[in-house]
């Protein structure tokens, strides 16, 4: 299992442990692993299961890269630098647990949105949050009863923390409990100091890291798996900045905002209507008629991403 990725080199944890403990290796990759339909940077995630054949030289043992299980699933996002590229976060995943926080810094439903869009497609359960709790007063109580309600709605879990105090700590920890959760939010939400409160002692250094690999490209990110001592996996990500989608064709995103879509069976064009002028489309009367099916939040998030996809032209032109 692939617990760590900087680029150029895997930690890879071997299903036989010694006497001592887990058996980790500093791998490489040997052979080509990119995925046909996706112009990957890079080939393998944390999560992944590979084989691998283990190698000495000058007294030390790595091991090289020789195949790859298929995954059950994965998290991919735009790479913020290179746009035509796809950066493969991690893989074999039972759940994603978005960090966020109503103030220091702001909430930002957009991101939220973002953030379920690249777990979606491939049905990942996802979890907000919100931490921070202590600071709340009155107005962000009732900011944070608008995000509860509106996820809880169509089917999230949305979860009220505070790293400092400890409140819904227990709670989280049970839900994170023998399940290999994907642990991401915005700079500054607290994800260390919350992972901190979740497993004392647990040393998250993740953060920035530029990678030359040799190939002319930069990484910049990387993610990393820990285990729980309560039970579970974590897997760290580096704080996001920006979600793009242009790996996302206009079908996909209005595909994965899943009460557009269902609210979608009742548009005259179906599947095909894209919410935004078409006749007879559900969609917007649900919105204009405010009757709560879809959220004008949501739905100025969906238009917003849909924009933002179709202007790129990027899924035209890619050559699948
Ligand atoms: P990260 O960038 O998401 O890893 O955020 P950090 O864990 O570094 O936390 C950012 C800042 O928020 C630090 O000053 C923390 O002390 C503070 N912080 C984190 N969690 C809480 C919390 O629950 N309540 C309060 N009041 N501050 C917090
Ligand atoms: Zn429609």
């Amino acid at each position: 299992t692939v617990t760590k990725s900087t680029g150029s080199w895997y930690n890879v944890r071997l299903d036989t442990p010694t006497p001592e403990g887990d058996r980790e290796l500093r791998c490489r990759v040997a052979g080509k692993f990119r995925l046909d339909e996706l112009n990957l940077t890079n080939p393998i995630a944390v999560g992944d299961r590979v084989t691998v054949e283990v190698e000495t030289n000058n007294d030390e043992e790595t091991g090289a890269i020789r195949g790859i299980a298929d995954r059950q699933n994965y998290v991919v996002r735009q790479s913020p630098r290179r746009k035509h590229d796809l950066h493969l976060i991690a893989s074999n995943v039972d759940q994603a647990i978005l960090i966020t926080t109503i103030i220091d810094p702001g909430v930002k439903l957009g991101f939220i949105d973002r953030f379920l869009l690249m777990t979606e497609p491939f049905g990942i359960p996802t979890t907000i949050v919100v931490n921070k709790a202590d600071r709340y007063e009155e107005e962000e109580m009732e900011t944070f009863a608008v995000i509860r309600d509106i996820y809880t709605d169509i089917g999230y879990t949305v979860m009220l923390v505070s790293a400092q105090t400890g409140q819904g700590i227990e709670e989280l920890r049970e839900h994170m409990q023998g399940k290999r959760s994907l642990l991401s939010g915005q700079s500054g939400v607290g994800k260390s100091t919350l992972v901190n409160a979740v497993e004392p002692g647990l040393d998250l250094r993740t953060g920035e890291l530029s990678d030359y690999t040799g190939k002319g490209q930069h990484t910049t990110t990387f993610a990393e798996l820990f285990q729980l001592s309560f039970g579970g996996e974590l897997i760290d990500t580096p704080g996001i900045k920006t979600l793009g989608f242009n790996y996302l064709k206009p079908q996909d995103v209005a595909h994965n905002f899943r009460e557009i879509f269902a609210v979608s069976q009742d548009c005259r064009f179906g599947g095909s209507c894209l919410h935004r002028t078409e006749p007879g489309c559900a969609v917007k009367e649900s919105v204009e008629e405010g009757d709560d099916r879809v959220t004008d939040l949501r739905y100025y998030s969906y238009l917003q991403v849909l924009e933002e996809v179709e202007s790129q032209n990027y899924w035209e032109r890619r050559k699948v």
